[in-house]
């Protein structure tokens, strides 16, 4: 396999300066998302064969998402890409300074398979946006919806723009080695060593969006009866396959009991008494993931749930408790329907227990007590946090989205979307009809009187 000329071509259409120019980023956002509307039925067909994904949820969480992307963009397009005035030091006076954005060249953008369109195609926005080419390789662990967004960009794209590359990791290494101009990477912590490690060949720059296992802090304090819903919407979407899903909970010991049961009830709303009956209720994504998830189902009481079979690759809403921290569903990203909740008597015991780990994409905490959320953020590290929700910091454009250490680097969504797509060129232009003597050599005045020159002439 080898990518080179996919590269070369497009690094070729790049170069003529075609994908600068605002207008053509423009109208490049309106065909993806005149695109996504007349894909609209197979993408959403494909995600529920590939995952089982209701249109409902197929639409909430992935093309919506998409198009209020390509909205937002399209709106402040002007803004974003406007040079940015800056000061400049008195000793080049009269000077000017500003920092133009400029796009990074062509861009290779890998995809996961739990939200496959959304978090292969909004990089893309941020990409095109920012006036770069850009090659997607989708995953191959969703294969309908691969074909689906195969299809939708090679009617909507010239290949010299925006080409799919599909495959598995040969077809992603094969890509890595080539030398692309920015690499923006959504998938496991471990593959992104493996991306960086590829990316550092070329010093290419990277974005890694990665996992991790995001914990959920419920206080005595909290709204529990609401708290228990907002955290089996959010576990439980995707059936559980979600970066920023609640990992596991810690639940201060007063309200355990009251918040178990305001969960089990919540889930059985959601979903009835059987939820391999609900039509929105997804499926885990092959058997590999399924094996791995049954297997923790050992490590706790199972208090609801628990159900599974493998034929249809189906597990229930999981609820677990009296599980141990040291046991292997609470070392590893769980990435699936089991919720393990453990108990905690005061936030020290709750902070304590989450030090040392790695750090998380998401963080959230339920409490309507402001101290108690100010020392929860202040004693912890992760990608991103909610209080009194989980999830929703990551919808929308307002919020930059991304993780720390662990879990990531770079941000996205809205602005920082653009940012991360682009290089901060600093340019300074000098006025010609003015050169004073003073940097020129040999000096003209002493050591002691550059210093205090140096004072006034370079300010601050
Ligand atoms: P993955 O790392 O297995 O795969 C992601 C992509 O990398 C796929 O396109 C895959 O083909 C490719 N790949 C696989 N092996 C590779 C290799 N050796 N070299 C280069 N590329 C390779 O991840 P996944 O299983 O698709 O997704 C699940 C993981 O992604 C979870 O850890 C989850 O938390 C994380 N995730 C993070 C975010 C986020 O926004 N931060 C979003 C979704 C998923």
């Amino acid at each position: 396999m080898n990518f080179a000329d996919t590269v070369l071509c497009q690094r070729t259409f790049f170069e003529t300066g075609a994908t600068r120019a605002l207008e053509f980023r423009r109208s490049q956002l309106q065909k993806l998302s005149t695109a996504l509307e007349r894909h609209e039925s197979s993408l959403l067909a494909a995600l529920q064969a590939d995952l089982r994904k209701s249109p409902f949820e197929g639409y909430a969480t992935e093309l919506g998402l998409l198009q209020a992307e390509i909205r937002h963009a399209l709106k402040n397009l002007s803004r974003w890409a406007a040079p940015v005035r800056c000061r400049t030091p008195w000793f080049v006076a009269p000077a000017r300074g500003w920092v133009q954005l400029e796009p990074f060249g062509v861009a290779l953008i890998l995809g996961p398979w739990n939200y496959p369109v959304q978090l292969l195609l909004a990089p893309l926005v941020s990409a095109i946006a920012a006036g770069n080419c850009a090659v997607l390789k989708p995953s191959e662990l969703a294969p309908r919806t691969a074909e689906a967004i195969t299809a939708l960009v090679r009617e909507t794209f010239a290949e010299k723009f925006i080409t799919v590359a599909n495959g598995g990791a040969d077809v992603a290494e094969a890509l890595l080695r080539e030398q692309f101009d920015k690499i923006f990477f959504t998938g496991s912590t471990r593959v992104g060593r493996a991306v960086m490690a590829a990316a550092a060949q070329h010093l290419t720059p990277v974005t890694l969006e990665l996992g991790g296992k995001c914990p959920v802090i419920v206080c005595a304090d909290a709204a529990v009866e609401q708290a228990a819903r907002r955290i089996v919407w959010g576990k439980f979407m995707n059936a559980g396959q979600t970066c920023v899903a609640p990992d596991f909970v810690l639940v201060q010991r007063d309200v355990q009991d009251a918040f178990v049961a305001a969960l089990k009830k919540n889930v059985l709303e959601f979903y009835g008494a059987d939820a391999s009956q609900s039509t929105d209720y997804g499926r885990i994504v092959n058997k590999r993931h399924f094996e791995r998830l049954v297997n923790y189902l050992r490590d706790g009481k199972i208090v609801h749930g628990g159900e599974y079979d493998v034929k249809d690759l189906f597990l229930a809403p999981t609820i677990l408790t009296e599980v141990l921290p040291e046991s292997p569903v609470m070392q590893e990203e769980i990435f699936g329907p089991i919720l393990p909740v453990l108990t905690f008597d005061q936030l020290d015991d709750a902070l304590a227990r989450l030090r040392g780990r790695p750090t998380p994409l998401a963080l959230y905490i339920f409490t309507r007590n402001r101290a108690m959320e100010a020392r929860v953020l202040q004693e912890t590290r992760s990608g991103g946090a909610c209080v009194n929700d989980v999830v929703s910091h990551m919808v929308g454009t307002g919020l930059p989205f991304g993780g720390l250490g662990e879990s990531g680097m770079g941000a996205y969504h809205g602005r920082a979307g653009f940012d991360a797509c682009s290089h901060q060129r600093s340019v300074l232009r000098r006025a010609t009809w003015l050169d004073t003597p003073f940097r020129y050599l040999p000096p003209k005045i002493s050591l002691a009187g550059l210093k205090r020159a140096l004072r006034v002439l370079l300010g601050d």
